[in-house]
């Protein structure tokens, strides 16, 4: 059996991640989201256990300690964290997960687990990207700013990643994602056992 994807998607703030990754999720019923733990407040309409596992700084901590961290960073003051939740195990198994974290978090992992798949997604442009973060009506100012500053700066950390997906429609990106999952799966090195024929001519 063909062992499941670590899929991970990262991008700026606004850029449309989330968007984009439940579509993918609606769409791909094999592909089980990671879900993060995270100190930051719940945004209107998030549930607990659904969007985030929110906890307070003292509960993050003792996550830490109690190693139950694939990774964690710090990200615009908050604290963010993919839970192991057997994820290794998971993956043995046939599954599929998606992880939609921060760039320092996806290098983290990227170094742990290299055959992972590690996607970029990019807004069309700045001005796109600052609009999207304002429509979304989430951010106080100071957020709003600290976001769109980081962007350019982890947007160069793109570079890092194995493919980019420019979100300019969500169609357009969850099809390229699709076309990214598909030809992954169908890599040589993830498809040893079809080689091995029984008997011969
Ligand atoms: P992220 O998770 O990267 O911070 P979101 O998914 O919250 O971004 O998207 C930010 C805002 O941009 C949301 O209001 C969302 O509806 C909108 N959005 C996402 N993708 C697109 C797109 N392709 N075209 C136009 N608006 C988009
Ligand atoms: P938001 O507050 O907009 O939901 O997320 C802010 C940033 O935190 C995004 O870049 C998002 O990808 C990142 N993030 C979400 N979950 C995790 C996680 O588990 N680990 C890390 N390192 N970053 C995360």
């Amino acid at each position: 059996m063909q062992k499941g994807l670590l899929i991970v998607i990262s991008g700026a703030s606004g850029t449309g991640k989330g968007t984009v990754c439940k579509k993918l999720l609606a769409d791909l019923p094999e592909v089980a989201y990671s879900i993060s733990a995270t100190t930051r407040n719940p945004r209107s309409g998030e549930v607990d256990g659904r969007e985030y596992y929110f906890l307070n700084v003292s509960e993050f901590k003792t996550w830490i300690s109690e190693g139950k961290f694939l990774e964690y960073a710090e990200v615009y003051g908050n604290f963010y964290g993919t839970p192991l939740n057997k994820i290794e195990e998971r993956l043995n198994r046939g599954e599929d997960i998606l992880l939609e974290i921060d760039v320092q978090g996806a290098l983290n992992v990227k170094r742990k687990c290299p055959e992972g798949v590690y996607i970029f997604l990019l807004p069309p442009s700045l001005e796109e990207l600052k609009s999207r973060i304002e429509g979304r009506g989430t951010e106080n100012p100071e957020s709003l700013s600290r976001r769109l500053k980081n962007a350019v700066a982890e947007i160069k950390i793109g570079l890092q990643y194995d493919y980019v997906v420019v979100n300019d429609t969500i169609d357009n990106a969850v099809a390229q994602i699709k076309a990214i999952l598909t030809a992954e799966r169908c890599k040589v090195a993830r498809n040893a056992d079809k080689f091995e024929f029984e008997g011969g001519f």
